[in-house]
């Protein structure tokens, strides 16, 4: 198929030029919508699902969002307490972070940020360190009073040297930080937050956190970080907020129902999609105790309990995530991990080796499932930042709106599961 070029008006020029230029350009409008124009379904108003309609939708295409909740933003949805106005993320601390510049300008587009670096503290063995492991962590830990360099050849005398490829969470543990560390600040967190031991799980998991020498206590080591002014909820709104968009809320899609539209781009969990037809893949579901109260009750946004002490893993206090407003009341959520079961809001793909075989037979019926494209953390079964499921979901799009000029067949995934 040939696009017509897009063609502007010359400064100047005469009035029949103008008018073939017109007709030119009504010609190529029209041959566009056309040609490209699509019924695209897309299931689930996270993120994933919100950046594509987007996208598509800007393109021209028709776009409707089923969404079987009664609210758009997936798992990063925040709302205001009805008792406190605290700006709540009520399925869990949500730090937007990335060095992604396509990303960060996307984003500005739809929300205010406000600078916010996540600052976080840990509690094990009756005391208080910060996180992630940094200089102040280990010279209290220690008690020493290491520079960079002294800290670094502590660490590394403390690492296990045997380990020499780090394959699981313990091993990388192990390896890095020395055992100490590790049954302090690791063990048991990671027992209580994946139900595992650290010997079960991938070293990918712990790669996640960095090691630092030197005093600085960030969580995150990207480019950018903040907080959106008015929550996560907002920002998916202006994102949905385009002609050509149409959301529905409470709605579950049936798979039946996908030869109504072009193609169907989902975001629920690939397992789900096929009726878990070769079982269950398994999750981490959250459970959160809400405590109000008066004043500061912790302060900090996020306190993580390493120890067996506490049942659970972490205590977020939201007011913290915006420093910017007063607030008289507080809102604290004690988080508690567990096994998702039916009926349960998934969280944390598990993703152990054993799982990547049941994932594999998804993978294969999703490749032969026509017009169908798997999406986000669910449809692909990856643990993925927001930074990267909206990059995923702009490329997702890029691919879509390519094979819709090329006249070529989307693909079930853009980005490979497996890898
Ligand atoms: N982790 C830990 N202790 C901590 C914080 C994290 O053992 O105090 C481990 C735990 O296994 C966790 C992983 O490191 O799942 C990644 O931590 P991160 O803070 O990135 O988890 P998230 O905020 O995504 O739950």
């Amino acid at each position: 198929m040939v696009i017509w070029p897009h063609y502007r008006h010359p400064e100047s020029g005469s009035a029949t030029i103008r008018s073939t230029i017109d007709s030119y350009n009504e010609r190529y409008q029209r041959e566009q919508v056309n040609v490209m124009k699509k019924n695209v379904a897309i299931i689930g108003a996270g993120f994933s699902g919100a950046v594509i309609a987007h996208q598509l939708a800007k393109a021209g295409h028709q776009v409707e969002v089923f969404e079987s909740r009664s609210h758009i933003a997936g798992n990063c949805y925040s709302e205001r307490d009805a008792e406190t106005n605290v700006m709540v993320h009520v399925y869990g601390p949500h730090i937007f972070h990335t060095d992604n510049e396509r990303v960060w300008k996307f984003v500005n587009e739809f929300a205010e940020f406000k600078p916010f670096v996540n600052r976080v503290k840990a509690i094990t063995n009756d005391r208080v360190f910060t996180l992630p492991i940094n200089l102040l962590t280990i010279n209290q830990f220690f008690n020493k009073t290491f520079r960079p360099a002294e800290a670094q050849a502590f660490l590394a005398e403390q690492g296990d040297k045997t380990i020499e490829n780090p394959v699981t969470f313990e091993d990388q543990a192990l390896r890095f930080v020395g055992r100490d560390l590790y049954e302090a600040f690791f063990k048991t967190y990671t027992v209580k937050q994946w139900g595992l031991q650290p010997s079960e799980l991938p070293a990918s998991i712990l790669k996640r956190l960095p090691v630092r020498f030197n005093y600085d206590d960030n969580y995150f080591s990207h480019k950018y970080q903040g907080m959106p002014k008015d929550g996560y909820t907002a920002i998916v709104e202006k994102i949905l907020n385009v002609p050509g968009i149409t959301v529905h809320l409470n709605t579950p899609f049936k798979p039946e129902q996908k030869s109504a539209y072009d193609h169907v781009f989902y975001s629920g969990p690939i397992d789900a999609w096929f009726g878990h037809r070769d079982g269950r893949l398994p999750y981490r579901t959250l459970d959160f105790e809400v405590h109000r109260d008066q004043g500061d009750y912790q302060g900090n946004a996020v306190i993580n309990y390493c120890d067996n002490a506490k049942p659970y893993t972490r205590i977020t206090e939201h007011k913290h995530f915006s420093p910017w407003e007063q607030h008289e009341g507080t809102v604290c959520y004690f988080e508690y991990s567990r096994q998702c079961e039916e009926g349960d809001t998934p969280y944390y793909p598990i993703r152990l080796a054993r799982d990547k075989v049941q994932l594999e037979k998804y993978v294969r019926l999703a490749q032969d499932e026509p017009n169908v494209t798997f999406i986000g953390r669910l449809g692909t079964y990856r643990y993925l930042d927001m930074d990267v499921t909206i990059d995923e979901a702009l490329k997702v799009a890029d691919k879509f709106l390519a094979c819709a000029t090329e006249n070529s067949q989307m693909p079930a995934f853009v980005i490979d599961p497996l890898a």
